[in-house]
């Protein structure tokens, strides 16, 4: 369980002001002009020693993400983006951050911008986060205003300027590609990889692409070094995250907690347990929509960081943990969810374009038994010729939830064909 004394994100519920006054209570902008002053590849190695990774999903290391950037400034200029298009069903931390925290962000852009070379972070805001986009521009405003930011920022001589653009809210503009697709003006499409964007990113120039809650802490990394955070959680699952906890539980919540808390911890003691208690409980996506679910079994047991819940063949994704109790239609659930894939594939590879449209169909013929049993496997071929045949992780996102249906709930799917065929009833399991 995480003490206050390490907690990030204090005024992640907007009790107190979001303001520049306010964050400087709360320790932003203390002094960033001294963190600077560690230079680029002193700010690099704190930040790789600490084991941050990506909060946005992948989990990638960060200090090695930025150490992908090129080491001297050539003739073209590097970037930072930052990805505030918080897209994924079920997670809501970020515009928390961009809401009553947007200061920890940009403190955050000025420093891993300063360890990359950029001299400019874009951040882009998700379409339908007008009053989140309106914040964090306000808090820019502050910023610039008292020489945090702009020209000789913090007074390190270094130039930095931070940009707010608001998308148009298409799901897949939360792939880093299609981000920088869309942030050129451009149809939002991811790009083929090679080249990463270290490499080619926005403009053609080397950029490097993290999440909000990623930048938000690395001001507090360096203040505080690396040994505290890398203290905190476990080896290779290091710090503090901000989960959401949504569904059939009786307290929805948003709550910083260490990594690698148990599940069941952070359902029963942050958002008050079950509905209709912890035996009512069916089944959790633990990540986002994307990642396959896990039944109560597993729930029992396991720990919400990487590692843990790859090795029960889900993912921690964006740490959005999404409770469906025994009156749920599970099978109904991952057919809404396959045809929201359906919808948000940007149609450029066949197999996600064609076979997301075949797994809603699928899905919804499963979910009222009218199929055959076979169509059980079909339906995970199908899956498995998506995944990891197409340009970006759509494809892949479309295939995990019907994964794990498969996986721990196909009696249900089987009962429900037997009993429209008429053939072998069976009880649900
Ligand atoms: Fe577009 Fe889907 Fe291909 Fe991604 S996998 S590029 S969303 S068609």
């Amino acid at each position: 369980m995480l003490n206050d004394k390490d907690r990030i994100f204090t005024n992640i519920y907007g009790f107190n002001d979001p303001g520049l006054a306010g964050a400087r209570r709360r320790g932003d902008w203390d002094d960033t002009k001294a963190l600077l002053a560690l230079g680029r590849e002193k700010i690099i190695a704190e930040i790789k020693a600490s084991s941050l990774r990506g909060r946005g999903g992948a989990g990638f290391s960060t200090g090695m993400k930025w150490s992908f950037m090129p080491k001297e400034l050539g003739e073209r200029p590097h970037y930072l983006v930052i990805n505030a298009d918080e897209g994924e069903p079920g997670t809501c931390k970020d515009r928390e951050i961009l809401r009553h925290e947007p200061h920890k962000l940009i403190e955050g852009a000025l420093i891993a911008s300063f360890a990359i070379g950029a001299h400019a972070t874009y951040c882009y805001v998700r379409g339908e986060f007008r009053r989140e986009a309106e914040a964090l521009q306000k808090a820019a405003d502050e910023a610039r205003a008292a020489g945090l930011i702009g020209k000789n920022a913090c007074g390190s001589g270094w130039d930095f300027e931070f940009h707010v653009h608001l998308g148009a809210g298409a799901y897949i503009c939360g792939e880093e590609s299609a981000l920088l697709e869309s942030l050129e003006g451009k149809k939002g499409m991811p790009r083929m990889k090679p080249p990463f964007p270290a490499a080619v990113g926005l403009y053609g120039c080397p950029t490097t692409v993290n999440n909000v809650e990623t930048i938000a802490v690395a001001p507090i990394i360096l203040r505080r070094g690396a040994a505290w955070f890398a203290g905190l959680g476990k080896p290779n699952n290091t710090g503090t995250k901000l989960f959401n906890v949504s569904g059939h539980v009786n307290q929805p919540c948003t709550v910083e907690e260490e990594m690698g808390i148990p599940l069941k911890v952070l359902i029963e003691k942050h958002a008050s347990g079950v509905r209709g208690g912890w035996n009512n409980l069916l089944a959790v996506i633990p990540g986002g929509s994307s990642v396959p679910m896990i039944p109560r079994a597993i729930c029992e047991t396991v720990n919400m960081d990487f590692d843990s819940l790859r090795e029960v063949k889900s993912g921690l994704g964006t740490a959005a943990v999404i409770v469906m109790d025994t009156s749920t239609d599970i099978v109904k659930v991952i057919a809404r969810l396959s045809k929201f894939y359906m919808h948000e594939s940007c149609g450029q590879c066949t197999p996600c374009r064609e076979g997301t449209g075949w797994l809603w169909r699928m899905m919804e013929r499963i979910a009222i038994g009218d199929a055959e049993l076979g169509e059980i496997d079909l339906l995970d071929q199908v899956g498995r010729q998506i995944e990891g045949h197409t340009i970006c992780a759509h494809g892949d996102a479309s295939a995990w939830p019907i994964q794990g249906l498969i996986r721990h709930f196909r009696p249900e799917m089987e009962r429900r064909i037997k009993e429209r065929t008429g053939a072998n009833t069976t009880k649900a399991a």
